[in-house]
């Protein structure tokens, strides 16, 4: 079975699963796990925050990011695509009475005047009072698109001018820092609060972390405890995202490359009607209108091939290279699509 519906498909490698064996544990909730203290802080001087906790999701890290940031009534300005107002179960208005002002733009990312136009002026009280910014690196739904970093300063000072909160759903940030080149430290110096998973591009069973000021994750225990994700001898897990980040990062470069060479074949393609551009792991088709969809399916189907069918619209097909798609895996798909006419 050749899978690429998501990079969370990964199973740990027995260097991984080794390193979780030996782990030495406490009970975390008691704050006396060593090996998720070490995992912790290990986040902090990679992104230069002040304060990180370890969560068992990266959408548990992102609802308490909100939580942290916003009162009820509140309003979160976030691209449309985002996995925050879009998978996430309805959470923010779930778990923190909050609505989202939407942005449009390509791939998951919106301009900063419209971010700057989406915020509701203080005095308004008609309106819901603006609170939050939620970035997300690299997009999901816009097809593993990165941000410019550049851009981030700006935004930061445009949050910190009308007193809003920055936060950064950086679930797949590892594959825009290896495919941009960039500094991890430009994340610490602008955003408030950063998730992140150890368990997609970095081949975590499972495993997020929050982190970013102390000032507002000081108060993350008692809502991660609320959300009931205090967990007890974690530091297995931590263990694994401790291997996850002294071995993973920078063979992502490998997962683009695949991604690329598959975009380039599916191009060809004539039940594509477009494709992102591949800057990461992430391929978004587009079909052509009138296709039946279900042909496609079952052709891959029976090859054995299975790739994310539906949730990224009913025209869509997503499909994500990971660390368990391996080069043989690989060479056999694109001779799969090679052969592949519908
Ligand atoms: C996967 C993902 C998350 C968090 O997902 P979990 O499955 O809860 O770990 C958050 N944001 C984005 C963009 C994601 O792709």
């Amino acid at each position: 079975m050749i899978d690429l519906r998501s990079d969370t498909i990964t199973k740990p490698c027995s260097n991984m699963l080794e390193a979780m064996l030996k782990a030495n544990v406490g009970d975390d909730v008691y704050g006396e796990d060593p090996t998720v203290k070490q995992l912790e802080k290990k986040i902090c001087d990679f992104f230069g925050t002040e304060m990180s906790m370890f969560f068992p999701s990266g959408t548990m890290a992102n609802q308490t990011a909100i939580k942290l940031h916003t009162l009820p009534g509140n309003q979160v300005i976030t691209h449309k695509y985002s996995h925050v107002f879009n998978y996430e179960g309805g959470g923010g208005s779930f778990n923190s009475g909050v609505s989202f002002k939407l942005l449009d733009g390509p791939k998951g990312i919106f301009e900063i005047n419209d971010m700057i136009n989406a915020i509701n002026p203080k005095n308004f009280y008609h309106a819901p009072l603006s609170k939050l910014v939620v970035l997300e690196n690299t997009t999901n739904k816009g097809g593993g698109a990165c941000w410019d970093v550049e851009i981030f300063h700006d935004i930061k000072k445009v949050c910190k001018d009308h007193d809003l909160g920055l936060h950064m759903d950086g679930a797949r940030i590892w594959n825009s820092l290896i495919a941009n080149k960039n500094n991890p430290l430009i994340y610490g110096e602008n955003f408030d609060t950063i998730s992140v998973c150890l368990s997609k591009g970095l081949g975590c069973p499972i495993g997020s972390v929050l982190t970013g000021k102390k000032e507002i994750l000081k108060n993350a225990i008692r809502i991660r405890k609320i959300f009931g994700g205090g967990m007890r001898q974690v530091g297995y897990l931590a263990a694994a995202g401790i291997y996850a980040l002294n071995n993973n990062i920078e063979r992502l470069a490998e997962d683009h490359n695949k991604a690329k060479q598959i975009a380039k074949e599916l191009k060809k393609k004539n039940f594509v009607k477009e494709l992102n551009e591949v800057e990461t792991n992430i391929i978004i088709i587009e079909l052509i209108e009138n296709c039946n969809k279900q042909n496609i399916i079952d052709f891959f189907t029976a090859q054995n091939v299975i790739m994310d069918w539906h949730s990224m619209g009913l025209n869509k097909i997503r499909l994500v290279t990971h660390l368990d798609y391996t080069d043989s895996d690989h060479k056999n798909f694109l001779a799969i699509l090679d052969k592949c006419v519908i």
